[in-house]
């Protein structure tokens, strides 16, 4: 459409236009990692050649110039998930890094009996912290139900939520299923019964903007590198008031206030959570990402990606033997399948072969290929640069894979 042109589009992302194994590259694996935009890679180069130097350390201008800018992607991610206060916003290495800062956190709240419920369809990032922090403190982690077409289960929710309950933390969108969690009236539900809800946005940010005050989660997660953005940073967004009750995370240089033999007091938010030198490079690519989106017509973007998925189950059965798994009803541009008679990671080899980028396995996500039954599947995960001539490329090679070797 002339809203949203994807063509114009695809040219702000230099890798993409190459041949892979002497076949234009498709790429189909946006949600392990997402391509970067050219303003993300000259905002990197900009600082590193113009402006680089230690944060916060004052006493002279490259100092201040590194200041500002990092400060700046700060207030940048604040506004793109409309947050109170930059002192909510706290970098870490990526959500995995965010989780555990928050398992962490609320350890000393938990005791033997409480429940941490998490979904069955949750990254191993949104539960093997919590398992940490069980283990240390006694509490139980309890997974909500999931249904075959991969939503939450209502009744299990309601069931399982009670007084035992003291966390709920829950992915906003699945990262094998794509389904979209109705969130907002699960942490409404949650907060009324006084549990601290925490949500893994990693898979829901490239491709719609949360509003965390809306959402009134206390805490919300997400890596800069699946949101077009460099690798190696990473958002906790938390409610002030909650991130002053917590203990810091990592102790070191930064996050004090003052350090003495006798005692050593925190530093203010946000802080008091960042110990050691910040990846203050990395931190500025991601605003550049986030003003890149900001420029693009976010309407526009969503028709594009639902035309992706929904030009995909279309074709679905024009390849014998291939089958969904996760069919919710609101879903981001997500697929994952299987083929009968063809191994996932068979199916991933021989699309490379054609120049087609997908993942197969586990996908980080075990305890949900068990409720599949299934060792792992194979995913296409597309981003609001693909196209609907690549839908049609990945389903043309899989007739041929099917046709050849199921
Ligand atoms: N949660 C979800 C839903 C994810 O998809 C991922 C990345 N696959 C993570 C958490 C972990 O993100 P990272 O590896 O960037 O910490």
């Amino acid at each position: 459409t002339a809203a949203f042109d994807v063509e114009a589009i695809r040219r702000d992302f230099p890798i993409l236009d190459q041949q892979i194994n002497g076949k234009p590259l498709v790429y189909l694996d946006n949600g392990a990692s997402s391509q970067k935009p050219i303003a993300v890679l000259d905002a990197m180069d900009r600082y590193y050649r113009e402006m680089h130097s230690n944060v916060h350390r004052g006493a002279h201008t490259l100092g201040d110039r590194a200041t500002s800018a990092f400060e700046g992607a700060r207030e940048k991610v604040r506004a793109f998930l409309n947050a109170d206060s930059t002192r909510e916003i706290i970098w870490t290495r990526g959500t995995t890094e965010a989780i555990n800062v928050v398992a962490n956190g609320l350890a000393g709240r938990l005791k033997p009996g409480d429940e941490i419920l998490v979904s069955h369809m949750e990254h191993h990032a949104n539960i093997v912290p919590w398992q940490m922090v069980a283990e240390r403190t006694g509490a139980k982690v309890v997974p909500i139900q999931i249904t075959p077409q991969g939503e939450l289960d209502p009744d299990s929710f309601n069931s399982l939520l009670g007084d035992r309950t003291r966390v709920l933390a829950l992915t906003h969108v699945s990262n094998v299923l794509g389904t979209v969690n109705p969130i907002a009236p699960l942490i409404e539900q949650a907060k009324a019964h006084g549990v601290i809800t925490v949500i893994d946005g990693a898979q829901a940010v490239p491709h719609f903007q949360p509003d965390v005050q809306a959402l009134g989660c206390d805490f919300y997660v997400f890596s800069s590198h699946k949101l077009f953005g460099p690798t190696g940073v990473g958002v906790l967004y938390g409610k002030a008031q909650l991130l002053e009750e917590m203990p810091p995370f990592q102790g070191g240089g930064e996050m004090i206030e003052r350090v003495s033999f006798e005692r050593t007091t925190w530093n203010v938010l946000p802080y008091k959570f960042e110990a050691g030198t910040p990846p203050v490079a990395e931190a500025i690519g991601l605003g550049a990402a986030i003003d890149y989106l900001g420029n693009l017509d976010r309407n526009g973007m969503e028709a594009s990606e639902n035309a992706l998925l929904t030009r995909a189950n279309e074709l679905v059965e024009s390849v014998p033997g291939m089958e969904i798994i996760g069919t919710a009803s609101q879903k981001v541009p997500v697929m994952s399948f299987k083929i009968a008679g063809l191994h996932p990671s068979d199916i991933g080899t021989l699309l490379d072969q054609q120049g087609i980028a997908i993942r197969t396995g586990h996908h980080c996500a075990m305890p949900l290929m068990d409720f599949y039954g299934v060792p792992g599947t194979a995913r296409a995960s597309f981003a609001f640069y693909n196209t609907l001539e690549e839908v049609e490329q990945l389903f043309t090679a899989l007739q041929k894979i099917q046709r050849l070797f199921a």
